[in-house]
């Protein structure tokens, strides 16, 4: 892939929590998932209400997620190749409004083009439900660190201008993704950058609304997400998606994950410790003075003092090699 450089990456793997939230059945519309998407490509079976799951034939495996599993599949009428990702029956009422705001948030972002596109979904007799989106060719970044090793400064950049093109259209919408991280982000050949699994995200409400359950990878998390009244008041999500984003810029230079040394394996509870009470962590020598502030200004432990998506995609960093800003 293009945008990677080839060095040595340590594998890293991050324990997950689970969410804390209180449980209670939530009803689901009864066709959800059969509603037509709003996209305008001609090619593809999207804008159809009628697509099942028997109208795919399954290619390959892409990933397994915590609720299912994404599939590489090819539509059997016109032999397009999409990605499928089928969430797994859950009879928890939680896992039900994840899936649908899940859809709901992808149904809506259909004209961006840092978020991956949506084509459908349809539920299986057996209750598992299935959203038919764009193939990614080239996979997520997590991949890509793993097999071609840590990224160069300039892809870096095109990473980050990519991200944040998507945040700046989802925070304007009031949705907080709340879960960046590597193998949420995914390239495809035309090294086009967009953000998938919003298995997680949320739509905030019109005024700050705290929302302070545990939810997406808490390596990714921010200082406020543990300790909301220390670290700039209610969390809100938006600023904890730049929090993440750092995050996620800093371990695709460096191999591995900010707060721990590489290989380590860490718990929650130190995990928790080192993002709280250390200061953040700085990116090495062998950064240019761009980089290195563009990621402080993500990684602000005041969630008030971190920059948001909008005035990032201005930060010098990102304009560098380009004429105008
Ligand atoms: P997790 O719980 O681990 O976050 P998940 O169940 O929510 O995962 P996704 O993150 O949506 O599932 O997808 C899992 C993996 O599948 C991704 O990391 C990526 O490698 C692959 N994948 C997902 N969507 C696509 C796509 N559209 N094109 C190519 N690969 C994809
Ligand atoms: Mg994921």
């Amino acid at each position: 892939m293009a945008l990677v450089h080839r060095r040595n990456s340590p594998k890293l793997r991050l324990p997950e929590i689970s969410d804390h939230r209180p449980r209670f059945p939530v009803p689901l519309p009864a066709n959800i998932y059969k509603q037509p998407s709003t996209s305008t490509t001609t090619t593809s079976v999207a804008g159809s209400d009628n697509i099942t799951a028997g109208d795919f034939e399954k290619l390959s495996v892409l990933g397994h997620g915590n609720g299912g599993t994404v599939y590489k599949v090819r539509h059997k009428l016109t032999s397009i190749v999409y990605a499928l990702k089928v969430n797994h029956y859950d009879s928890d009422p939680t896992t039900h409004r994840r899936t649908l705001t899940e859809v709901n948030i992808l149904r809506r972002a259909t004209d961006c083009t840092n978020v991956v596109k949506y084509h459908g979904s349809f539920e299986k007799p057996t209750g598992d439900v299935c959203i038919l989106m764009e193939y990614m060719d080239s996979g997520s970044l997590e991949t890509a660190l793993k097999t071609t090793g840590t990224f160069s400064e300039a892809n870096l950049s095109t990473v980050a201008r990519g991200i944040l093109n998507g945040l700046t259209y989802l925070h304007a919408r009031n949705i907080a993704h709340r879960d960046i991280k590597p193998s949420n982000i995914l390239v495809n050949i035309k090294n086009e950058v967009k953000i998938a699994d919003f298995g997680v995200s949320k739509f905030m409400g019109r005024t700050l609304e705290a929302c302070n359950s545990y939810v997406g990878t808490c390596a990714y998390m921010s200082p406020e997400r543990f300790d909301p009244e220390v670290y700039g008041g209610n969390y809100n999500g938006f600023s904890a998606d730049i929090w993440s984003l750092g995050l996620t810029l800093f371990e695709l230079y460096v191999g591995h994950f900010p707060f721990l040394q590489s290989g380590q394996r860490p718990d929650w509870a130190s995990l928790m410790c080192a993002i709280c009470f250390s200061d953040p962590p700085s990116l090495p020598e062998t950064a240019s003075s761009e980089f290195r502030n563009f990621v402080e200004c993500c990684l602000k432990k005041e969630s008030g003092e971190r920059w948001s998506a909008a005035q990032l995609l201005t930060h010098p960093f990102l304009c560098k090699d380009m004429e105008i800003c």
